[in-house]
């Protein structure tokens, strides 16, 4: 019982009641029960922050829901597997796979592979459960490339606190003006005003609510850490597997040259596109030149060759 009031923060928390719901309507049925009793949600207890560590209450441990419910036929996986996931940097739009949250990603990963398909977000930690990334918004190893988990979440199913459900689309709620309004799967109508806070204008951050004026209503859910409901149930996007994954060291001049390279990298038409025929290794072996070694930029530093090392 013990390893499950703690994770890898390595806090250790207190619990009267560790439970592992196998459905939603479990969930939802403890929480109709028993309104006041403090309930802490668990995925793969791969946190760093303690949020599945519970200080008391219920701990709600979603091992159990781990069925991958729907995932691509062959013939549509094949089809695009067959385009490269180097066009295609954000949602594919085509291929989604349905999970149950508590899937780990090791697991979604291993039953992709031989689909020729991928889920991009990777916070590194391959036993994330599918619900702890969609409610940490994890970001990682492929985020530079990829985007975050919200990226390719398509939809969601929660259970509320009061043990209501809400089934999310992405695209099918938007807040107007910070104004917004929900419909639960019981008919409650949920509304109010999104509070007005200046979101930091960098890709990563993971402090807070996601909250923008006229944002699509799915985003408020994705990286709430399980404070605005209970994820149950996800529908996400697929891409084609990367055909070649390259390894690199580069050594830049100085400190200003390796930062206009992150800056820059998104947007060279080598990481952007590559509509070429020739064989991925020698395109690759181009585009990594044409990155690190390529013509200066218009408006200021040149990515310089590097004196002494030629990696
Ligand atoms: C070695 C290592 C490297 C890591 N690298 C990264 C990294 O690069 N980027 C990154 O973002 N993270 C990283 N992490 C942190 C962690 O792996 C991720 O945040 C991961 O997504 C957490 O998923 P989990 O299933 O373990 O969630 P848990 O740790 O179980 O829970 C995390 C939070 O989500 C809530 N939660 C979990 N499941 C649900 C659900 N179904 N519904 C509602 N709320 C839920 C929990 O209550 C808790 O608040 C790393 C961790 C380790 C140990």
């Amino acid at each position: 019982m013990s390893i499950f009031l703690s994770d890898e923060s390595r806090r250790a928390g207190n619990a009267t009641e560790i439970c592992f719901p196998q459905t939603a309507g479990e969930i939802s049925a403890l929480l109709r029960e028993d309104k006041n009793t403090p309930v802490t949600i668990q995925g793969g207890r791969t946190g760093v922050t303690a949020g599945a560590v519970p200080e008391s209450g219920i701990a709600i441990n979603l091992s159990a829901m781990n069925k991958v419910l729907r995932m691509p036929c062959a013939a549509d996986a094949g089809s695009a597997a067959g385009a490269s996931s180097e066009s295609a940097p954000t949602l594919s739009g085509s291929l989604t796979a349905e999970v149950q949250p508590g899937v780990l990603l090791t697991t979604l990963q291993e039953q992709l592979h031989p689909l020729g398909l991928f889920f991009p977000p990777d916070p590194t930690e391959t036993t994330a459960s599918i619900g702890g990334m969609v409610s940490c918004n994890s970001s990682g190893a492929c985020t530079y490339r990829f985007g975050a988990t919200r990226h390719h979440i398509r939809s969601l199913e929660m259970v509320l606190a009061d043990g209501d459900t809400l089934s999310i689309r992405r695209g099918e709620y938007h807040a107007r003006a910070g104004r917004f309004a929900l419909t639960t799967n019981g008919g409650r109508t949920i509304d109010g005003t999104l509070p007005r806070i200046t979101m930091p204008n960098v890709k990563k951050h993971t402090a807070g609510y996601f909250i923008r004026p006229d944002m699509d209503m799915i985003d408020l859910f994705i990286g709430s850490e399980g404070t605005l409901g209970i994820v149950t149930q996800i529908e996400i996007d697929l891409l084609p597997e990367p055909k070649n994954l390259w390894g690199a060291v580069v050594f830049f001049e100085s400190e200003e040259c390796a930062l206009s390279f992150v800056q820059d990298a998104p947007r060279r038409p080598g990481l952007r596109r590559r509509t070429d025929r020739h064989d991925e290794d020698s395109i690759g072996l181009r585009c990594l030149h044409r990155i690190c070694f390529g013509k200066p930029r218009r408006s200021g530093t040149a990515m310089q060759r590097p004196r002494q090392h030629d990696h």
